[in-house]
């Protein structure tokens, strides 16, 4: 076994929470921490998501890229990524193009990884304002890190780390964005993706713009309050929903507030706006993107209440991962990942850490519950 090293770029001992960014509890340094040899890898905290090769599951391959090295993990769903997102029109980048680096908005290298907050707060004030331009104005554009976001670059991230297939998630405003068409059309006959469609519930034509999706290979909506402007439980949505059912369509819903959207989206996300959905829609599978993103407890509650709640890891902190695969059912939680926003070895991390010795357990939430949501 190859030495591995501390996460603390200090000598300090890992038994002085001192040397953490943010102090964690000594029974969670315990549970995160792996003997490798001689020296102590603690899960917590890197001075870089590239750090995550210190852990046994990973490995740095051909220089610079991150890979899976432990042959016993897979195969793996991501049920949540995304293609060069544009809202406001259709995309101008072209994602058939593969690119050296992939340009992922929480940046692997030079940027500190916290595992026990949610994701987004690893962001730095720089690497945040750059995310945000590069959503609005270079979305009008060709260039930006969007550029990157295609499906070569996605494919090769998959393939290095044992990822066999991801959910493509596109998001339509009422008008001018086709994300949802030029997704599908983008990944028609590509196995390696499962693709989604959307439709806003206040275009024009919803049933038949639905139907085009689903014709053109759509296997389930994603509806995005934030985003899209609109309440969860609003009464077009709540059509939509109807329409899925029909058509046996997995709802996943980005859930809960993020805490660095624009006022009006955190107003329309909140966890409480998605009960009524969920509850009167039993024969609709909705899948809770971010585990309710910071309001976490009360999506939790939904998974436990609603048999047809499905919990999607991404973005959660690795103590609140370990509690929704304690609490909620484990037949209904799942891997995913918000690339490009990040990197997908850094959710699969948590995944790996937290089911570490519970084989079974792992299997479910990497593979088989997606496999069977999605017959794939
Ligand atoms: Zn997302």
């Amino acid at each position: 076994m190859r030495p591995r090293t501390r996460r603390c770029s200090s000598d300090v001992d890992l038994q002085y929470p001192s040397c953490h960014a943010h102090a964690v509890s000594h029974d969670r340094i315990d549970r995160h921490r792996f003997a490798q040899g001689e020296t102590i890898v603690d899960a917590s905290f890197f001075s870089e998501g590239m750090e995550l090769a210190k852990l046994p599951y990973f490995e740095i391959r051909n220089g610079n890229r991150l890979a899976l090295a432990d042959d016993t993990v897979g195969p793996i769903i991501d049920v949540h990524t995304h293609f060069a997102l544009s809202y406001a029109t259709p995309w101008k980048v072209d994602i058939r193009k593969e690119y050296e680096a992939t340009e992922h908005y929480l940046p692997m290298q030079g940027s500190p990884l916290d595992m026990e907050v949610y994701l987004n707060k690893n962001f730095t004030p720089v690497t945040l304002k750059r995310m945000k331009k590069d959503l609005t104005l270079k979305s009008l554009t060709r260039s930006g890190m969007r550029r990157t976001h295609t499906i070569p670059n996605l494919t090769r991230e998959m393939d290095e780390l044992g990822i066999a297939r991801s959910v493509t998630l596109p998001i339509d405003y009422p008008i001018l964005s086709t994300n949802g068409v030029d997704t599908l059309e983008a990944v028609r006959g590509n196995d390696r993706f499962i693709a989604f469609g959307t439709v806003h519930p206040y275009a024009s034509g919803v049933e038949a713009k639905l139907d085009r999706q689903v014709a053109l290979g759509a296997r389930g909506v994603k509806v995005h309050p934030a985003v899209q402007l609109l309440s969860p439980s609003n009464h077009r949505a709540m059509k939509l929903y109807r329409l899925c059912a029909a058509r046996r369509l997995p709802v996943l819903f980005h859930c809960g507030p993020v805490g660095i959207e624009p006022k009006m989206g955190r107003k329309r996300s909140q966890v409480v706006l998605y009960e009524q959905a969920i509850a009167e829609n039993p024969d609709v599978v909705f899948i809770l993107g971010h585990s309710g993103a910071l309001q976490m407890e009360g999506a939790l509650e939904y998974a436990k209440r609603y048999a047809n709640v499905y919990m999607d890891l991404s973005c959660q902190a690795l103590s609140n991962v370990r509690k929704i695969l304690d609490e909620a059912d484990p037949d209904r939680v799942l891997y995913g990942t918000d690339w490009p926003f990040y990197h997908q070895a850094i959710a699969l991390a948590k995944v790996l850490v937290a089911t570490e010795g519970g084989p079974e357990l792992r299997r479910k939430v990497l593979h088989d519950n997606a496999a069977r949501l999605f017959a794939a």
